[in-house]
């Protein structure tokens, strides 16, 4: 069985991000197989613990994936300031004799961000909207390629690696079955030592925000790299979720200054993309929506905007949110794309404009969370889990068990899609399935 048959058996999808099917991503040839173990978002551990821990795994997934998309350079990116990962790889690739380099990235946000990612390594400029194929690199994060070693020996994806963090006792990086909910694992990591907070699913940049009574609700899907339970006050995520788009676009008609800065960090920007957030904050400001779009192509700017809140946490003077201006205008623009007409070329500035992940969390008031890392690891084993069929950007698996069924741990309990980008689903732990639908909710049996 070919690779790309293995890691569709598997279910695979990309760990880091929105979750594309990997068999459908790793369907190419390239000149550079880039491994992403930046871990830009300031408070997550789980990829430095998988470099720590798995180093060899990856370097042989990494030469099975360089095989098969016949990637002659392979280098995994990691922070310089990681010493410990690094000597981990280090290790690991004298043994193996692996030609894998070591990239040592700059302490920076957003460092893991793939674009940034492609540019530091490659020297070359993805352009607005296109992906890093279109220049001849294929990026996977490190959870992705322990599945990926995980799904040559014929083993699904059914658990994650992912960190808990914040206020909770005892922060961890948890090993959890796909569907234990969120409220479990803030549990098994002490519950959250405050009232009334905020759960972050993923990191404080550009994860989603929920209140801490919907934990019970929220599954760990194939996507979830971390959960924090942050202060649901006295914090940028928390002022911010609170503040619609109509009271950001209010409050900029007087206070926005045109200073320009969140379009000067903007971290796009710096890398040759036309995006100027300060003239689609004016527009937005200052005139209706489909007038502003009729008069020149400044909003469709934002639809080549990353969400990854340099503007909004560390630009803006006067607290506005350009990240949601932009995010409210793609959600206009749906179906609509960008074409940069302006050559690309970097700002001579980027290298003086990059911002320490440390000062980021300081203007969010995030340093005590920043702080708080303490590792420990925990195995949790949850007697019932709920487990989406549509984990992944795509078509959801259609369901291939009905309640009343007896399941064992990565028996497939959903295919993929016929015709249609998809990924198969399996079950996470082994017991009786209770109801298969949209989630498919497994229960261990006494
Ligand atoms: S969120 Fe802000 S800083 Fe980030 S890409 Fe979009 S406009 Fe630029
Ligand atoms: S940084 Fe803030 S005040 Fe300055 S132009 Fe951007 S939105 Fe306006």
């Amino acid at each position: 069985m070919s690779l790309l048959d293995k890691v569709f058996d598997a279910g695979l999808v990309g760990e880091g991000g929105a979750g594309f099917p990997t068999h459908i991503k790793l369907n190419c040839k390239v000149e550079y197989l880039l491994l992403n173990a930046a871990e830009c978002e300031p408070l997550l551990h789980t990829d430095k613990y998988i470099l720590r821990n798995f180093a060899g795994q990856i370097l042989d997934a990494l030469k099975e994936t360089a095989d098969l998309v016949e990637a002659g350079k392979v280098f995994i990116a990691v922070k310089a300031v990681n010493t410990e990962e690094i000597a981990s790889i280090e290790r690991a690739i004298a043994e193996k004799k692996s030609d894998a380099r070591i990239f040592k990235l700059d302490n920076y946000y957003p460092a893991g961000d793939e674009q940034m990612l492609v540019y530091d390594i490659t020297g070359r400029i993805v352009p607005p909207g296109q992906i890093p194929l279109k220049v001849g690199a294929l990026v996977s994060n490190a959870a992705t390629m322990l599945a990926i070693y995980d799904a040559l020996s014929g083993k699904p994806l059914t658990h994650k690696f992912l960190t808990v963090a914040g206020r909770v006792k005892r922060p961890a990086v948890l090993r959890a079955p796909v569907g234990a909910s969120f409220a479990e694992c803030i549990a098994a990591c002490g519950g959250a030592g405050i009232d009334g907070f905020n759960i972050i699913a993923g990191g404080p940049m550009m994860g989603g925000v929920y209140h801490g009574v919907e934990a019970e609700n929220l599954p760990v899907t194939k996507v979830t790299s971390g959960i924090l339970a942050l202060p649901g006050e006295g914090n940028f995520i928390a002022r911010n979720d609170a503040a619609t788009v109509r009271q950001i676009l209010s409050r900029a008609k007087s206070a926005c200054i045109q200073c320009s800065f969140c379009t000067d960090l903007c971290p796009r920007r710096l890398i040759g993309h036309s995006l100027r957030p300060h003239r689609i904050m004016r527009k937005m400001a200052m005139m209706d929506f489909d007038k502003a779009l009729e008069a020149d192509d400044i909003l469709r700017e934002a639809l080549i905007c990353c969400g990854c809140g340099v503007c909004e946490t560390f630009a803006c003077p006067m607290a506005l949110s350009p990240r949601q201006v932009n995010k409210y205008v793609k959600s206009r623009l749906k179906g609509e794309r960008f074409e940069q007409k302006e050559a690309l070329y970097p700002s001579p500035m980027r290298n003086y404009r990059k911002i320490s992940p440390k000062k980021i969390m300081a203007r969010m008031g995030l340093l005590e969370e920043y702080a708080n890392w303490e590792e420990n690891y925990i195995e949790l084993a949850p007697k019932r889990v709920r487990i989406p069929c549509s984990q992944h950007i795509g078509a959801p698996a259609v369901p291939v068990v009905s309640a009343g069924d007896t399941v064992e741990c990565g028996q497939l309990i959903a295919k993929a899609a016929e015709g249609k980008p998809s990924a198969n689903v399996h079950a996470s732990i082994p017991g009786r399935v209770v109801s298969a639908d949209s989630v498919i909710v497994i229960e261990r049996e006494a």
